[in-house]
């Protein structure tokens, strides 16, 4: 029997990936907004239905330069059960991340934590849609008005999904999504940002180019995160089959809800009212069933089935916080609750049938 990974990267044929090459060894422009990033932007503004787009090499400097293009100041509210980039993002901007805790039922911020949060120095809140599962967009959007915050979200996850129609790429002022290899939709490595006030793409861009604007000068403190040709040419090949894809998952996701949903002590991930998903994950939540969630991981990967423990542990215990005292998950029991029960099965487009039973029956023997 063959390795069972917890995600495995769609990909073109090899064919199709190669003509779409082609040409960059006849023009040899290979990065600097070429022909395939100038394509591939526009797809993808058109696919997510952003008024704006601007396309990086990955996801996490796409959020660093999110947090950069606002001139933020002092905290920021956010939580810590979100991969690492999302904190990383915040500190390395030399801002305070704040964290509050999430919702139990979709593990995103908890909209009616966050005034408690809020002091003087409070510049903008970080929400991340987990798992794909959208913030109380309204809620924060309103709470963010009242006390004028900015809103970043960390949509890393939540490539095709839309609200009532309303794609989750116009929430809040700005958002982040990862084109990393294990996500929905990639680009080998790459990311973007969506946004629905086009002033901000002079310095966006800028910052992703050691911060030097049209005019030649170099008026911000920028690095270099721009995408390179061949990642935008397998982007391109990859929004051909995304709507496939996305299905496929939706297939094999709708397996494991049949066979797993109604057992005592497995708590599966809710479906949000009037929220198309993308099937990005297939979250378990432990608790009171007969194994644990480590037991669970352990039994998977004895036969050569890797699940994933994400996200663990919150990122508010990290080593590399050692020294700032307000850290830790005392404050955020229920990310705290979450983190130590989740275990994320398999869940990709060419997971067939017959290998989530095989998956199933292992869980449930
Ligand atoms: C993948 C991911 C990122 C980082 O994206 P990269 O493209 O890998 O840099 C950030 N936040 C979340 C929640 C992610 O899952």
């Amino acid at each position: 029997m063959s390795q069972i990974n917890v995600t495995r990267s769609s990909m073109p044929t090899y064919e199709e990936y190669c003509e779409e090459i082609k040409e960059l060894w006849e023009s040899r422009w290979l990065t600097n907004n070429g022909t395939k990033h100038k394509t591939l932007e526009a797809g993808l503004k058109e696919y997510m239905q952003t008024p704006n787009i601007t396309l990086y090499t990955n996801g996490h400097l796409a959020l660093e330069n999110a947090l950069n293009v606002f001139d933020l100041e002092g905290e920021v509210i956010t939580t810590p059960y979100t991969f690492a980039s999302t904190t990383q993002a915040i500190v390395r901007n030399r801002l305070m991340p704040v964290f509050c805790d999430v919702r139990e039922d979709d593990y995103t911020i908890d909209a009616d934590k966050i005034e408690a949060l809020i002091t003087e120095k409070t510049s903008a809140i970080v929400g991340v849609h987990v798992y794909g599962n959208l913030c109380e967009v309204d809620k924060i959007q309103k709470i963010a008005d009242k006390y004028n915050l900015k809103v970043i979200y960390d949509a890393a996850h939540a490539f095709g999904v839309s609200k009532n129609g309303v794609s989750a790429a116009t929430f809040g002022d700005i958002s982040m999504f990862s084109f990393h290899a294990t996500k929905v939709f990639h680009t080998i490595e790459g990311g973007c940002l969506t946004y629905g006030d086009s002033k901000y793409t002079a310095k966006l861009n800028a910052l992703k180019f050691y911060g030097m604007y049209e005019n030649g000068e170099y008026s911000e403190v920028g690095s270099n995160a721009k995408m390179t040709e061949f990642a935008a040419a397998m982007g391109l090949c990859n929004l051909r089959h995304v709507n496939d894809e996305i299905a496929k998952r939706g297939e094999a996701a709708a397996r494991y809800y049949e066979r797993l949903s109604d057992i005592k002590g497995i708590k599966l991930n809710i479906k949000q009212a009037g929220v198309t998903p993308n099937y990005a994950y297939f979250p378990m939540v432990f608790d009171g069933y007969k194994y644990t969630r480590d037991q669970v991981f352990e039994i998977l990967k004895a036969h050569e089935i890797t699940a994933r423990k994400y996200f663990y542990p919150l990122t508010n215990t990290f080593a590399c916080y050692k020294d700032f005292p307000s850290f830790g998950d005392k404050k955020t029991p229920v990310a705290k609750y979450i983190s130590e029960r989740v275990l994320c099965l398999p869940l990709y487009a060419d997971l067939s049938i017959s290998e989530v039973d095989m998956i199933c029956d292992l869980l449930l023997k």
